[in-house]
């Protein structure tokens, strides 16, 4: 048994210093210690031995086994750094092929639009102002002419975190909120851009959309006013060309309302699918600041006056760059963004 187990010894080291790839190293490694390997077929068969021989036979087979496997590992480094020093001596790295660029990135179109929104309000002396998306009851509704129980609250189905406090269904808090950071009376010329929430979920409308407030308080703000700041405004996101008109409309914090539409820029006001063969396009709620939205800012409406409009960012970029699904932007499929 012992000879045996020495000639197998022998003749395993052997074809181990004589290998000379990983994958001859790999069928040693079966052939002696593998499931079928003659060394396992050796140990499994020890249980046929006396027991005086068993743990002395033993020993050597594991002897030997350990030995083989040390052998194999050594080899292996061996046969690895061999590879190595090969592949070094043969592959070159061709200098002359062109660089593999990192791709860039670009802004996601609602982010562009927005940027375009606030450059031509900046550009006509507009502030940018914030506030807060969790919002309180008391500014979201009731200091904009919306007392519990209002019709009107159920066209803004909230998001509730307790009954005082809510996620913001419009950026119209904003409008309140900034005449009180003011002194009274102090004249005001701001946007207040940022994430609203309604529970609403179709093609035209997500639970998370985007709106820009506008806010003009000073003494002597006229309609007119309101109407040349929006001229202006749409002339240059939609261009020269693009016709604007204001429909009478109702909002409970401004007094006398209006919808704002523009000539529909798919069609140029031919009327199509879009514009559901009107030619015109609604784009943004406006009016003249409510005298109790004014007192709750603590300005006095015997001195001064003001407009505010409100829009929605998904609303103009959707007509910007002729989108007709709103949840296109929240899906984050790069086949889409990439067009822009
Ligand atoms: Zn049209």
């Amino acid at each position: 048994m012992e000879k045996e187990l020495m000639a197998l010894r022998d003749a395993a080291t052997q074809e181990l210093v004589q290998a000379n790839d990983l994958s001859s190293l790999n069928e040693l490694r079966v052939k002696y210690l593998g499931k079928k390997g003659s060394l396992t077929a050796i140990l499994r068969g020890l249980g046929g031995l006396s027991p005086e021989e068993r743990p002395r036979i033993g020993q050597v087979v594991n002897e030997i086994r350990e030995e083989m496997e040390r052998l194999l590992a050594e080899k292996t480094e061996e046969l690895k750094a061999v590879e190595l020093s090969r592949r070094l001596a043969s592959e070159r790295i061709d200098v002359t092929l062109p660089g593999r660029r990192p791709e860039m990135g670009h802004l996601h179109p609602l982010t562009k639009t927005l940027d375009i929104i606030k450059d031509t309000f900046m550009r006509m002396g507009f502030e940018i102002v914030g506030g807060p998306e969790v919002e309180r009851d008391f500014y979201n509704f009731e200091a904009l002419g919306l007392p519990k129980n209002h019709p009107a609250r159920d066209m803004q189905d909230s998001f509730y975190i307790t009954e005082e406090i809510l996620l913001r269904t419009h950026t119209s808090p904003v409008q309140v909120r900034t005449m009180l950071a003011h002194p009274p009376n102090h004249p005001i010329r701001v946007i207040a851009p940022g994430k609203v929430y309604r529970r609403d979920y179709d093609a035209t409308h997500a639970p998370m959309f985007q709106q820009v407030e506008g806010l003009v308080v000073d003494k002597g703000i006229t309609l007119g006013d309101l109407k040349g700041t929006l001229e202006l405004f749409v002339q240059e996101v939609f261009g020269k060309d693009v016709k604007m008109r204001m429909r009478p409309s109702f909002f409970p914090f401004t007094e006398p309302s209006a919808e704002v539409d523009i000539s529909c820029v798919m069609c140029s006001g031919k009327g199509c699918r879009v514009c559901k063969g009107t030619g015109w396009l609604e784009i943004l709620g406006s009016g003249m600041v409510h005298p109790r939205v004014l007192e709750g800012g603590n300005y006095d409406t015997a001195v001064v006056s003001g407009f505010a409009f409100g829009m929605g960012v998904e609303r103009i970029a959707m007509l910007l760059y002729g989108i007709d699904d709103l949840r296109l932007f929240f899906d984050n499929d790069l086949r889409f963004l990439r067009q822009f």
